[in-house]
């Protein structure tokens, strides 16, 4: 089934609405202006996507109840039942459509970098140099193996993904 233009433009108004009364700072930390993004992607996946298509009508209902010219409407609860939705939106899109945030990848693989680096520093740090320098080793060199991997794994898939326009924020 199709969703129309007009439905996406009244859920958009209410995006829009509901960033405008927010920090941009916080709606970029928790990710919620992706937002517009991911309803437009929804609508158009919708005609060959069930998923997408519920995955709308429940973003419509929620922003439907939660948000009016004003801005959010909800308390602290709904805000946080929002930003799993959304998250829930982002997996979907990524999993079965390819589609992800700018520098999707690029972010990916430089977090499993410092990962990789502090629990070589935590499990490998103790015996030679001491825990406190192991940690900071860890960090150090993790964020630097974790560069070196965003460079050479992450960057051309956020570059392919461009180039394929699957990439929404
Ligand atoms: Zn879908």
């Amino acid at each position: 089934m199709n969703i129309s233009q007009e439905r996406t433009d009244a859920l958009l108004q209410k995006a829009t609405w509901f960033l405008d009364g927010m920090d941009s700072r916080d709606a970029r930390r928790y990710r919620l202006h992706l937002l517009p993004d991911v309803i437009r992607r929804l609508q158009t996946l919708g005609d060959r996507c069930d998923v997408c298509l519920e995955l709308f009508q429940e973003l419509e209902e929620m922003l439907g109840a939660l948000v009016d010219e004003g801005g959010f409407v909800g308390g602290q609860k709904e805000m946080k039942h929002l930003q799993n939705r959304l998250n829930g939106n982002l997996k979907h899109l990524e999993q079965e459509h390819g589609i992800v945030p700018r520098r999707h990848h690029h972010t990916r693989y430089q977090g499993i970098g410092v990962v990789a680096g502090l629990m070589i520093g935590i499990f490998a740090g103790p015996q030679t140099l001491g825990i406190g320098i192991g940690i900071l080793l860890g960090l150090v060199g993790g964020y630097a193996f974790g560069l070196v991997l965003a460079r050479m794994a992450g960057k051309p898939k956020d570059l392919k993904a461009e180039q394929e326009d699957r990439v929404i924020g």
